[in-house]
């Protein structure tokens, strides 16, 4: 049966401000239906690596956390620590990064909590029924919360071609053991005809697995090798990874998780997508590039599923902005696989055939 996705578009006007839209898209949402008195809410957001500008407002998590809080419901802001170093890897630093960005106590209404503690070891064994694992590991503070809320900024992404809601509940909700549970299958490689010998990848390496070479190139040494890709980000251009095989499994586990983070929420999860500054990589890194493509709007949806895939329609029909972006493969119709070679659909797919929603939705726009 197909999911109701409600959509606001991006335009703006007296009245029909951002802040506006997402109110009576929250009243769609019929939050009352899943929010009783007491209930602890966890409002999952992405408060974004310390120099990225591209995360969602922490007013607009206000706006949810006041939705809540007139219901009676005890929300939190929460996130969860990193795999790979930077400025989210431990609570101090990542409760530090969620403050410097706006997700202050003060600006949101509600407690800023990362989910799965200090040094991430605070999570459940949630059981799965999956290809992959018998059991994920949740974040405690997002398992426990009675009901969740999240807030989701579309976009393009390197390893899964599309981020939404789905990447936000699987490795957003997932302790770092967890996020490397996932990655287990990404394994990099260095173009030693293209490496420039710059050291990039070396200092972001988490596990100590990129050495020099005697002519100064990198290599990489895949039994050490953890799978977080960061050193993929930060290299100009001489490390890939086989995604056309690799990131089906990663995506297939990505479903798995998701379905855990659901786990004992049935019917107490809504989502919240923003589909504006549309950008190529995700918010966890230290920059925000210009979009790709025009606005689209906001959307809302009980089913994650459901939203994402509404989600990537609109981006796909989203005029590209003039913006000289690098496409990996131009000819591509879909967008996401233009950009960066990696079909999206696999994770939306898997989540679907995991039982976390429906692709098929009816698209509601909302004045
Ligand atoms: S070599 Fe492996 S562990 Fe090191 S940064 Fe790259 S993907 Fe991560
Ligand atoms: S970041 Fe890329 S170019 Fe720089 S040393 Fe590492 S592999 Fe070579």
């Amino acid at each position: 049966m197909p999911s109701d996705v409600f959509f606001a578009d991006a335009r703006e006007t007296y009245g029909k401000n951002l802040f506006n839209k997402t109110a009576k898209l929250l009243k769609k949402l019929n939050l009352r239906d899943m929010v009783n008195a007491g209930d602890t809410v966890a409002i999952k957001v992405h408060w974004g690596e310390k120099g990225n500008t591209g995360y969602i407002s922490p007013q607009v998590a206000r706006l949810v956390v006041d939705a809540v809080r007139d219901l009676g419901g005890k929300p939190f802001i929460t996130d969860t620590n990193t795999l790979y170093r930077g400025t989210r890897r431990i609570a101090p630093d990542n409760i530090m990064t969620a403050i410097e960005n706006g997700f202050a106590p003060s600006v949101v209404h509600a407690p800023v909590i990362v989910a799965d503690g200090l040094y991430g070891h605070d999570f459940v064994e949630v059981p799965v029924k999956g290809k992959h694992f018998k059991s994920v590991k949740i974040a405690g503070g997002i398992h426990y919360a009675k009901a969740m809320i999240v807030i989701s900024h579309a976009k393009g992404h390197l390893a899964t071609g599309m981020g939404g809601a789905l990447k936000n509940i699987s490795m957003g909700c997932a302790s770092p053991a967890g996020k490397q549970n996932m990655h287990s299958d990404v394994k990099p490689s260095v173009d030693a005809e293209k490496c420039i010998a710059c050291g990039s990848c070396m200092k972001v390496c988490p596990a100590a697995a990129i050495s020099r070479r005697k002519d100064k190139k990198a290599q990489i040494d895949k039994t050490r090798c953890i799978g977080c890709a960061e050193c993929v980000v930060v290299c100009p251009g001489a490390i890939e990874v086989e995604w056309e095989s690799e990131a089906s499994l990663l995506q297939e586990k990505m479903a798995e998780y998701a379905r855990g983070a659901l786990a004992g929420k049935e019917n107490k999860c809504a989502f919240l997508n923003f589909a504006t500054n549309i950008t190529p990589d995700c918010d966890c890194v230290d920059w925000t590039d210009a979009p790709f493509v025009a606005d689209a709007g906001v959307l809302a949806s009980r089913d994650p599923v459901a939203v994402d895939q509404a989600s990537a329609d609109l981006i796909n029909q989203s005029p590209w902005t003039p913006y000289p972006h690098k496409l990996k493969t131009p000819d591509a119709a879909d967008k996401f696989v233009a950009l960066h070679n990696v079909d999206w659909q696999p994770h939306v797919a898997a989540a679907e055939a995991m039982g976390c929603g429906s692709r098929r939705y009816n698209l509601v726009k909302i004045r």
